[in-house]
């Protein structure tokens, strides 16, 4: 299982496909450029088939693959929210090595130069995020189906690295306690008050990988605002 914000990868029939693919590019490609690796964009890919998942984390030149236990995970599951985590890389000659790990490309604490104030801190909102998914995961393990994850997702706290959790958070601006939702942190995000509605809203897709095929459920905008049983899709039929 893939828990977190991310992109789906349906242009292959299993992980090791697609993880090949990612990092090599296909054949063709590889005789036409001369390459030996894909040139890619900077992101994450949650990949999964039933057997094997995995976190694809994804730069330019480089790139670098996750696994569940990696990060201490507590069983067959893998989170991710938008910052790498590897301590090694792949170069563009598909050589390991330790020298430019994963963490230089996604940092978390490399905040966007553009970052306009929709976290109180830009720099943690991933890092606190990430932890927030492996703590929900370790204690919910062998127990989560699509309401639970539903349901998580309307969640306003936040957790560290040791799992303790927060429910209010003293802004640093405006020196008052406010509830999480507002710091950026939470997985259900809202903006820093006074609240807009301007930007933020963090749409929330869950893909399930079934025998028939992939079936997605999806809120537009954010889920605890999201009024009704969630929309349904099953693109991926086989
Ligand atoms: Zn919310």
């Amino acid at each position: 299982m893939s828990l977190g914000a991310a992109w789906a990868l349906p242009l292959a029939n299993t992980t090791e496909e697609a993880i090949d693919l990612l990092a090599h590019g296909s054949p063709e490609y590889r005789g036409k450029t001369g390459r030996k690796t894909l040139l890619r964009g900077c992101c994450l890919y949650m990949i999964s088939d039933p057997e094997l998942t995995c976190i694809f984390e994804s730069a330019t030149h480089h790139y670098g693959v996750r696994y569940p236990g990696d990060m201490g995970e507590a069983g067959n599951y893998v989170c991710a929210s938008n910052n790498d985590w590897c301590a090694y890389s792949y170069d563009d000659e598909d050589k390991f090595n330790t020298t430019e790990p994963m963490t230089k490309f996604g940092h978390v604490s490399a905040a966007p130069a553009s970052l306009v104030r929709v976290t109180v801190d830009g720099k943690k909102s991933n890092w606190y995020r990430f932890w927030t998914l492996m703590e929900w995961c370790q204690h919910n393990y062998l127990n989560i189906d699509i309401a639970s994850i539903q349901a998580f997702s309307t969640s306003h706290f936040y957790c560290d690295k040791n799992g303790a959790r927060s429910d209010y958070f003293h802004d640093p601006t405006t020196k008052e306690w406010v509830e999480a939702k507002s710091s950026g942190f939470s997985v259900c995000q809202h903006q820093p008050l006074p609240d807009d509605h301007a930007r933020g809203t963090k749409d929330v897709t869950i893909y399930e990988l079934s025998k028939d095929g992939v079936n997605i459920y999806q809120t537009w905008g954010r889920p605890c605002e999201w009024d009704g049983p969630w929309d349904e899709y099953t693109p991926f039929k086989t």
